[in-house]
C-alpha cells in the first residue's frame, strides 16, 4: 500500500469513528443541578423558571467564559435576550470554546457587528402581514405567530426583531383577528403555528387555538414549528400528546442543528410525539462552528431518523443583523449537501434552501447533478461523479427513432 492510500484509509477510519461517536445518545445529565429532586428536574415549569438568563448566573456556571461571551451576555440585556434551560445548558462543554451548543446559545460581542446588507426582517414577514401576527406569503398557507417567547433563545434567530421583545417590537398577536382572516380566506388550507414557541402555551390554551382552526372546513392541515422538544423535552408530556392527537392531520417541525442536541431525553420525547401519530420533520440552520461539516451533518440526519424525525430543510442562515460570525457560506452548504446525497438514505437528505432576502420565499439550492439539457437528452452526474445520459423526445412525446446527429449513449 502506498503511503498516500494508507493516509486516505486512515482519514476514512477516523471520520467513520467520529460519525459513530456523534451518533451516540447521551443523557443531558444534571450537571450543576445535581441536588435537584427528580420531580422538579422533570417538571417543565421548573426548567423554565431556572433558565440561565443573567450574566452573573452564566459566569457562576461557566467560569471559562471568554471576553467576547462576557461582553455579549451583558449586551443581551438590551437586545435578543439570553435564556438557556438547565437541560440544554448541560450540553455545553465548559472546556471547549468552540462547543457547538455554546455558539448557538451564548451571546457574543460580534452580535454588535452589522453590515449594510443585513436586515432585521430578512424574510420580509412584516410586509406580508395582513393582520398582526399573521404572515400570508404563499397562496395557500399562512404562518400564525402565537407568541414572542421561546424556551431558549438562538443567537441567529430570524425573528430576533420580535422574540423576547428585547428590541421593543411589542408583539401582540390578536387571535380573534388572525382567526377571522383565516375564516374569510378559504384559499388557505394549511396553517403553521409558530412564534416564538407555541408549545410554551398551556395544554388548554393550545387546545383552544387548535380547535378553533380545526373547525374550518377549508383548513386541511395544521403544523406546529417548535424547538421545545430539544430545549425542554419535559414539556412533551403524555397529556400534551393526547391533546394534540385530536387534531390530525397535524405535523410538527422541530429545529435541531447538532447531533449532541439529540439526547436520550429528547429521543424519548420525540418518540412520544411520534407514538401520538404526529409526523415529525426537522429544520436546521447551516451554522459556522456548529454543523457546516459533512460528518456532523451526516451524524445529525442519521440520528434524526433514529428519533423518527425526517430531516426536512437545511436553511442557509438568513442575513439577520449581527449574525455574520455564525453564517457559513453557500459553497460550504453545497459541499455538505453533496456529501449526503447518494451517500446516505434518501429519507435522511433534507432540502437545502435560501430564504430569498427581503421576502422572496424559499429557493431550493442543489449541487449540480444536471450537467446539460438539449432537445434529445439530459446529461447527468451521479453522486460518484460519473456521467450518464437520459434520452427523451424533444416534443415530450415518446422517442423511438434517432434524428440527425443523434448518438446513442454508451451505458455503463
Ligand atoms: S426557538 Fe426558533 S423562534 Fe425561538 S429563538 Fe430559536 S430560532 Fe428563534
Amino acid at each position: 500500500m502506498s503511503s498516500e492510500s494508507a493516509a486516505t484509509g486512515g482519514a476514512e477510519i477516523a471520520s467513520a469513528q467520529r460519525l459513530q461517536a456523534l451518533k451516540e445518545f447521551n443523557s443531558s445529565g444534571r450537571g450543576p443541578w445535581a441536588g435537584v429532586p427528580d420531580a422538579d428536574w422533570n417538571d417543565w415549569k421548573w426548567q423554565l423558571k431556572h433558565r440561565v438568563s443573567s450574566v452573573e448566573r452564566l459566569e457562576e456556571l461557566l467560569p471559562t467564559l471568554t471576553p467576547e461571551e462576557h461582553a455579549g451576555a451583558i449586551l443581551s440585556r438590551s437586545k435578543l435576550a439570553m435564556a438557556i434551560t438547565p437541560h440544554f445548558f448541560n450540553l455545553i462543554d465548559p472546556h471547549d470554546e468552540n462547543c457547538p451548543i455554546r455558539w448557538q446559545m451564548i451571546p457574543r460581542l460580534e452580535e454588535t457587528h452589522t453590515a449594510s446588507w443585513e436586515m432585521s426582517d430578512p424574510c420580509g414577514e412584516d410586509s406580508h402581514s395582513p393582520v398582526p401576527g399573521l404572515v400570508h406569503r404563499y397562496p395557500d398557507r399562512v404562518l400564525f405567530l402565537v407568541t414572542d417567547r421561546c424556551a431558549a433563545y438562538c443567537r441567529y434567530c430570524t425573528r430576533s426583531r420580535l422574540v423576547s421583545n428585547a428590541s421593543g417590537y411589542d408583539f401582540h398577536p390578536e387571535f380573534d383577528r388572525q382567526i377571522d382572516y383565516i375564516a374569510k380566506h378559504t384559499e388557505i388550507r394549511d396553517v403553521l403555528l409558530s412564534g416564538g414557541d407555541p408549545l410554551l402555551f398551556s395544554d388548554e390554551k393550545l387546545e383552544y387555538l387548535l380547535s378553533r382552526l380545526r373547525a374550518f372546513k377549508h383548513i386541511e392541515f395544521l403544523r406546529i414549528g417548535t424547538r421545545i422538544p430539544l430545549f425542554l423535552p419535559q414539556r412533551i408530556t403524555p397529556e400534551l400528546c393526547l391533546m394534540l392527537k385530536q387534531f390530525h392531520p397535524l405535523f410538527i417541525s422541530v429545529h435541531t442543528n447538532h447531533p449532541r442536541e439529540l439526547t436520550t431525553e429528547v429521543r424519548d420525547a420525540l418518540g412520544r410525539l411520534a407514538d401520538a401519530g404526529i409526523p415529525l420533520g426537522n429544520q436546521s440552520v447551516l451554522l459556522r462552528h456548529v454543523n457546516d461539516d459533512p460528518v456532523v451533518m451526516k451524524a445529525l440526519v442519521q440520528k434524526l431518523l433514529i428519533c423518527r424525525v425526517r430531516p426536512y430543510y437545511v436553511y442557509q442562515c438568513d442575513l439577520i443583523a449581527g449574525s455574520a460570525h455564525l453564517r457559513s457560506s453557500v459553497r460550504k452548504g453545497l459541499e455538505v449537501m453533496k456529501s449526503l446525497r447518494g451517500h446516505t438514505t434518501g429519507y435522511a437528505v433534507p432540502q437545502y434552501v435560501i430564504d430569498a432576502p427581503g421576502g422572496g420565499g424559499k429557493v431550493p439550492v442543489n449541487p449540480e447533478y444536471v450537467l446539460s439539457r438539449n432537445a434529445d437528452r439530459v446529461v447527468l452526474r451521479n453522486f460518484e461523479g460519473k456521467v450518464f445520459e437520459y434520452i427523451e423526445g424533444s416534443d415530450g412525446k415518446p422517442r423511438f427513432k434517432p434524428s440527425e446527429n443523434f448518438h446513442v449513449p454508451e451505458m455503463v
